[in-house]
């Protein structure tokens, strides 16, 4: 078995307009770094279309149809003030990258493949089921969590998130439901203001780990490991996806943490211990943030390099 990467050119065609941190430029530092040889054992996969019913498992009808009617012919369309932009190309894009997680959902589940990178855009984390804000527009992590409960009939999913944002989307989606559990770690009192350890979710199915601002190697792996790994294993899911953000790195320019390429190599090993350990090794790793294009390029190579001598 292997890793697939999805991913399609429709997620270039999102252009949130000149001077956004969240370019295509993101993608195509993230595909130079993937398409070498290092890589050839990964197997690629075009990203699917996803489906209207999919979204509909998180978003709300309503939210979706203002979506849909947002999507603009020519220019750009703010979806929240100006953060959060469509252009003619981001109803395809964000379609596919639903379709990439509930494709690699399938995937694992189905034994084709031992995990799953979704080298897909725009992020996601921060799409809440009735609001598109910080730069997401649909949540494709919370919608494959809730597309293996329902089309799957899994009965505990878990999201871990360590983008250096907290995934305010996800955590709404997954507050009120105990199948759902969501981990994240982030930079704390930063965008969106929302993480404290003080929201635990209706079950304990939500964990936030707030770090502070210059947080270390040290101190984020100590942290990850009293904190987060312990209660991921406790709830002890049959599905791990990952909201995989590298705007942690120190090199990137929108946030404060000091986070090392290695770090990103240990999280994920942690991560697939722990799914080794509880379902049989089923990981979809999803793209979320990462803006120094070197950090998030080194990053992502070696966070997806885990998965694949996995
Ligand atoms: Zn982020």
């Amino acid at each position: 078995m292997t890793t697939l990467i999805y991913t399609h050119d429709a997620c270039l065609e999102h252009k949130p307009g000149a001077g956004h941190p969240e370019s295509p430029e993101r993608l195509k530092a993230v595909l130079r770094a993937l398409r070498t040889p290092e890589f050839d054992g990964a197997e690629w996969r075009e990203a699917p279309m996803g489906t209207r019913e999919q979204v509909l498992m998180i978003h709300t009808e309503d939210f979706v149809t203002d979506v849909e009617d947002a999507s603009p012919h020519r220019g750009t369309m703010p979806l929240d003030g100006g953060d959060t932009v469509m252009s003619p190309g981001s109803l395809e894009a964000v379609m596919r990258c639903v379709g990439a997680a509930c494709a690699g959902v399938d995937a694992v589940m189905d034994k084709e493949a031992h995990n799953v990178f979704c080298a897909t855009r725009p992020c996601g984390h921060h799409a809440e089921p009735n609001k598109a804000m910080g730069f997401c527009i649909y949540n494709q992590a919370a919608i494959a969590g809730a597309y293996a409960y329902d089309v799957h009939k899994l009965e505990r999913v878990a999201v871990v998130d360590f983008d250096v944002h907290h995934g305010n989307g996800t955590q709404a989606a997954f507050y009120d439901r105990p199948e759902l559990f969501y981990a994240s770690s982030h930079q704390s009192h930063f965008y969106p203001g929302t993480g404290s350890e003080a929201e635990t979710g209706v079950s304990h199915n939500i964990v936030n780990v707030p770090l502070p601002r210059g947080c270390d190697s040290a101190l984020f792996r100590e942290q990850i490991a009293a904190k987060m790994l312990p209660a991921i294993r406790a709830f002890n899911p049959e599905l791990l996806i990952i909201s995989a953000g590298f705007d942690a790195h120190h090199l990137d320019p929108l946030a404060g943490l000091n986070l090392q390429d290695d770090d990103f190599d240990w999280v994920t090993r942690e991560l697939l211990k722990i799914a080794d350990e509880t379902c049989e090794g089923r990981v979809v790793s999803i793209l979320e943030g990462g803006y120094s294009l070197e950090g998030l390029a080194s990053a992502t190579a070696i966070h997806v390099k885990a998965l694949m001598d996995h």
